[in-house]
């Protein structure tokens, strides 16, 4: 039984685990519980990056990414496009990379197509092989129009060097830019020296504001 393993090394196991195993081992058993809790990163994800791994579960990408992966995230300062050198207020979560406000609306690697829109047969296969994630969107107001409420979950696929759309004039923006906010979460940059946390929301960060 994996609660008789120990804790050294239910530790190591969550580490290295995925966000949707994590999230349902812990309510296995109080043992299980405590050990997630003795794991740096999972304290830190839960305690900063909250949104995200909720995001991640219930967007179906929980099984895509290991708590490792998220804690690489939240460490992280930067946009991950190349010569972008700002500071990246997101994840987009189909690959859980930063990126900021700019480059989220006009990078292609942040653009997404329907389900229904690709080679279905095609993205099977590749998310099989770990090129691409489909995601279930969430409910919730998103883009700058707060009045936008979008109730509908919608079936996306990112990724989309290795998946063809469909119907090739639809090209890889189907769909217009605001709407890749569905995809996208703000999370906060831990900067962690020593024993010392600090954490920089999207509202405290004056590399951007000024
Ligand atoms: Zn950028
Ligand atoms: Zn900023």
């Amino acid at each position: 039984m994996l609660e008789s393993l120990p804790l050294e090394l239910l530790c190591d196991m969550f580490t290295s685990l995925d966000i949707g195993s994590i999230l349902n081992l812990r309510h296995v058993s109080r043992r299980l519980r405590e050990a997630a809790g003795a794991v740096p990163a999972y304290v830190f994800a839960t305690e900063h990056g909250l949104d995200a791994v909720l995001a991640l579960f219930w967007s179906g990408l929980g099984p895509h990414f290991t708590l490792h992966d998220l804690d690489n995230a939240l460490r992280t300062e930067n946009c991950a496009v190349p010569r972008c050198d700002r500071f990246g207020h997101f994840v987009f979560l189909p690959t859980l990379k930063r990126v900021c406000f700019g480059c989220l609306g006009h990078q292609r690697e942040f653009s997404f197509l329907l389900l229904g829109r690709v080679d279905i047969a095609e993205s099977h296969s590749s998310e099989k092989s770990g090129l691409v994630h489909v995601m279930h969107t969430l409910p919730g107001f998103y883009s700058e129009d707060k009045t936008a409420y979008h109730k509908q979950r919608h079936h996306i696929v990112a990724g989309l060097d290795s998946v063809k759309p469909r119907d090739p004039d639809q090209g890889h923006y189907g769909w217009p830019c605001r709407f890749r906010y569905l995809a996208a979460i703000a999370l906060p940059f831990l900067e962690c020296s020593g024993s010392q946390v600090r954490s920089h929301h999207t509202v405290f960060c004056n590399r951007c504001s000024g």
